[in-house]
């Protein structure tokens, strides 16, 4: 395992990273940066949150790499303007939201969320192709995007109704770039909603239709995203329509996450049963799914 052991430890390790980054993924990180694809852990994603966090590299220095790239006409607008609002826009901006929010960030459960987190998340084990390319690669590398981390892991999280301080607890033990004030607002304020929308608009619902689209996890799955019920249907797509089921109320409410609401509201009462029924078994087997 050590053999691929490849993060930077050093400053000039941290800055030879950097510099692979800019010259060869920086030109295309914003057009795929969302993407996700089987066997690519990397894609073009700079690899750099562990050296930043360890402080081996500094903010300032990395965004002015990037913007210097774009000045010389090695790099479009597009790519760095998406690289450096990562940068300034999201890393710094959450380490205000950490010093803001905690102590409570830490224990908060809007949704009352209790279950708990499926053992295939220390193996990789489950039939759900996206979350196991997702954990294997975590548990591999110490890595994955944070599409992956947002929309496929976190997601999950979200809709299986996960308790917020297990999942936060996995995360903090996964990744090499783990540090509680970046994990904790990403976790609990972004992906799982525990803090009840402080900085988000939103909750970061979806079904199994948003990884289809963003991926080709889904042509090796033995579940069909596009169906709510029946023994085939996407765990996650099921979930969704129970998400929106059970918190209709709330989310009907907000201007943001009417129009789901309104999409729910066309099922059948059928099938809206339906999707009660494959929702209450599968959260009751989460293990094996
Ligand atoms: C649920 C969840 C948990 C996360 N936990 C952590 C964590 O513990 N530590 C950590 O450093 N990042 C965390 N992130 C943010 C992000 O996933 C990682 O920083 C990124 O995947 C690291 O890979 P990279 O260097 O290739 O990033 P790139 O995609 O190339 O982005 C460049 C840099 O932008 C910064 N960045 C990008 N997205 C975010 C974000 N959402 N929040 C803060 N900074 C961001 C990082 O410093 C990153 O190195 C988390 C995101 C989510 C959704
Ligand atoms: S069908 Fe559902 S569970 Fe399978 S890969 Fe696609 S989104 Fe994931």
């Amino acid at each position: 395992m050590l053999d691929e052991f490849d993060w930077p430890v050093t400053r000039e390790q941290a800055l030879a990273a950097l510099r692979d980054f800019i010259d060869h993924r920086l030109e295309l990180f914003g057009r795929y940066q969302d993407a996700m694809w089987t066997a690519q852990p990397f894609l073009y994603h700079a690899r750099i949150s562990a050296a930043l966090n360890l402080k081996l590299l500094n903010p300032r220095e990395v965004a002015d790499a990037a913007v210097t790239a774009w000045r010389e006409g090695r790099v479009g607008l597009a790519s760095v303007e998406g690289f450096v609002r990562q940068i300034i826009g999201w890393r710094e901006f959450i380490r205000g939201v950490y010093w803001l929010e905690m102590p409570g960030l830490a224990a908060a459960n809007h949704f009352g969320h209790a279950r708990d987190l499926p053992r295939w998340f220390w193996t990789g084990e489950t039939h759900m192709a996206c979350q196991r390319e997702a954990v294997t690669q975590t548990l591999r590398h110490g890595y994955a995007h944070h599409i992956q981390r947002l929309m496929v892991t976190g997601l999950f999280g979200l809709l299986a109704e996960i308790d917020p301080r297990q999942v936060a607890h996995w995360y903090l033990a996964v990744y090499v770039d783990a540090v509680e004030w970046v994990e904790l607002p990403n976790v609990a304020g972004m992906a799982l909603y525990a803090n009840g929308g402080r900085f988000t608009s939103k909750p970061y619902a979806a079904s199994g239709a948003y990884i289809h689209r963003m991926s080709n996890y889904c042509a090796g799955c033995r579940y069909d995203p596009a169906k709510k019920t029946g023994d085939d249907a996407c765990p996650l797509t099921t979930l969704y329509w129970n998400f929106l089921d059970r918190h209709e109320a709330e989310l009907g409410g907000s201007p943001r996450t009417a129009l789901m609401v309104k999409n729910l509201q066309r099922l059948s009462a059928e099938e809206r049963a339906a999707v009660r029924v494959r929702s209450a078994e599968l959260l009751g087997r989460l293990d094996g799914v």
